[in-house]
C-alpha cells in the first residue's frame, strides 16, 4: 500500500451522525439538490430522550436511559427498530433513524425513518428484567409512537418477545388492541410470517443478484460473515443452501475459519448451546478482525457500525461486500473499495428486507388478514429485486457507487413528498 502521510495525520471521524450527514451531502451534490432541502434532511425532526426506573430481580431499582429519534415523516409515519446495547448513543440513534428514511425510500415504502435505543446490556439481565426494561421504555415513548405516527421494530439485541411486551404495554395504555404500533411481533399476536428471517433473506436476494450481474458463479462462491445474530445466521443458512461455501463466521466471542466451508447448522447449534468457538472442524482466528480481510468472493458485515474504515479498507479482498448491518463502512472505506472495483451493496438496500416485511406486517395488522409465508417471500423478492435494479441503473447513469445511487433515489422521493405536502 502506498504510504500516505495524511492517513497518519488525520483520524477519520466515525461518528455515525456525521457520516450520514456526509452521505446526504455527497448524494445531494450529484443531483444538485437545493440547500434548504439538504438542511431539512440533515437533522431529525424530533428526538426524545428518556430515563426510567426499573426494578431488578434483587429488589434494587436501576435507572435506564434511552432515545427515540424520528427523522422525517414526509412519506408516512416514521419506522425503525429499537436497539438494546451498552454503547447506544444519541448520535448513533439519530443516524440510524436517518438511514431508515433512506432505506424506506429505496424500496418505496410509505414510511419515513425512526430509531430507538436503550443503553443496556441484555446479556447481563434476566428475562424478567428485560421484560421490565422493555415495558418501561415503551411507556416512556408511548406519547410519540403509534400505528400511524411511529412504528418501532426489532434491532440489535431485541427480538419478537420484546416486541410482544411493548405492543402489550402500548395497547394497555390506550385501552385498545393496537398490533400495528410495532412490528416483528410473535405470530400469535399479529406478527407476519417470514418477518424474523426477512433481513437476512432480503440481503441474500441482493447478494445473488450482485453475483449474477458480475457474471460470477454461485456454486462454491466463498463467503465470510461478521456477526452471527439474526441477520448473519439467516444469510449463512440461505447462502449455503444456494450452494455457496461459508468459510468464516464471527460473533462477539471470536471468529472461526475453514477453507472447506463451515457446516452452518452445526455452528448455529454451538452458538445456541455454548459458543461458536467450540465448533471443532475449523481454525479459530487469532485476530477476529482479520475475517474482514479474507480472500473471499462475498463479505457480509452483519454486526455493528464502523468495522471497515480507512485503516483496513485497503486490505479488503472480497469482490462483493453486502452490508447486512447498518453503517459498517465509513465514507473513506467506501471510496477505497470503489477504487478497488469492489461492489458494495449498501445497508439501506442490502438490509432493507427487514423493514419491507415489517411493512407487510403492518399492512396485515391494518386488514386483520394474514398472508402465507410464500406470499410474503414472493412480495419481498419482487420489492428487493426492483430496488436493486433501480439502484444499479442510477449508479450506471452517474458512474457512482451503489450507496450514492441509493441515496439519490431516496432523496428524490423524500423531496418530492415534501414538495407535494407544501413544506418546501
Ligand atoms: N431494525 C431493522 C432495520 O434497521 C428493521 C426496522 C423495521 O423493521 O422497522 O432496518
Amino acid at each position: 500500500m502506498p504510504f500516505d502521510k495524511n492517513q497518519l495525520l488525520v483520524e477519520e471521524d466515525t461518528n455515525p451522525y456525521h457520516i450520514v450527514q456526509r452521505q446526504i451531502d455527497q448524494a445531494a451534490e450529484i443531483i444538485g439538490l437545493e440547500q434548504h432541502v439538504i438542511n431539512i434532511l440533515k437533522k431529525p425532526k424530533r428526538v426524545l430522550s428518556v430515563s426510567f426506573p426499573v426494578k431488578m430481580d434483587d429488589g434494587s431499582i436501576k435507572v435506564f436511559e434511552g432515545y427515540r429519534s424520528q427523522h422525517n415523516d414526509a412519506l408516512g409515519p416514521t419506522k425503525g427498530g429499537i436497539r438494546f446495547h451498552p454503547d447506544v448513543t444519541l448520535d448513533e440513534v439519530k443516524a440510524l433513524s436517518m438511514w431508515m428514511t433512506f432505506k424506506c425510500g429505496v424500496v418505496g415504502l410509505p414510511y419515513g425513518g425512526g430509531k430507538g435505543g436503550v443503553i443496556c446490556d441484555p446479556r447481563q439481565h434476566s428475562k424478567s428484567e428485560i421484560e421490565r426494561i422493555s415495558r418501561g421504555y415503551m411507556e416512556a415513548i408511548a406519547d410519540i409512537v403509534g400505528p400511524d405516527r411511529d412504528i418501532p421494530a426489532p434491532d440489535v439485541y431485541t427480538n419478537s418477545q420484546i416486541m410482544g411486551w411493548m405492543m402489550d404495554t402500548y395497547s394497555r395504555m390506550k385501552g385498545v388492541f393496537q398490533p400495528g404500533v410495532i412490528t416483528g411481533k410473535p405470530l400469535i399476536i399479529g406478527g407476519s410470517k417470514g418477518r424474523s428471517e426477512a433481513t437476512g433473506r432480503g440481503c441474500v436476494y441482493t447478494i445473488l443478484q450482485a453475483l449474477q450481474m458480475k457474471g460470477m458463479e454461485i456454486k462454491n462462491a466463498t463467503v465470510a460473515i461478521q456477526g452471527f445474530g439474526n441477520a448473519g445466521q439467516i444469510v449463512a443458512e440461505l447462502l449455503s443452501e444456494a450452494g455457496m461455501k461459508v468459510v468464516a463466521i464471527s460473533d462477539s466471542t471470536g471468529a472461526i475459519f475453514s477453507p472447506q466451508g463451515l457446516d452452518v447448522n452445526l455452528v448455529k447449534q454451538y452458538k445456541n448451546t455454548s459458543s461458536i468457538l467450540d465448533y471443532h472442524h475449523c481454525n479459530i482466528m487469532e485476530n477476529p478482525e482479520e475475517l474482514l480481510e479474507l480472500d473471499v468472493d462475498v463479505l457480509v458485515p452483519a454486526a455493528l457500525e464502523n468495522v471497515i474504515t480507512k485503516k483496513n479498507a485497503e486490505y479488503v479482498k472480497a469482490k462483493i461486500v453486502a452490508e447486512a448491518a447498518n453503517g459498517p463502512l465509513t465514507p473513506a472505506a467506501d471510496e477505497i473499495l470503489f477504487k478497488k472495483g469492489i461492489t458494495v451493496i449498501p445497508d439501506i438496500l442490502a438490509n432493507a428486507g427487514g423493514v419491507t416485511v415489517s411493512y407487510f406486517e403492518w399492512v396485515q395488522n391494518m386488514m386483520s388478514f394474514y398472508w402465507s409465508e410464500e406470499e410474503v417471500n414472493q412480495k419481498l423478492h419482487t420489492m428487493m429485486i426492483n430496488a436493486y435494479e433501480k439502484v444499479t441503473a442510477t449508479a450506471n447513469d452517474y458512474a457512482i457507487d451503489l450507496r450514492k445511487s441509493a441515496f439519490i433515489i431516496s432523496l428524490k422521493q423524500v423531496a418530492e413528498a415534501m414538495v407535494a405536502r407544501g413544506w418546501i
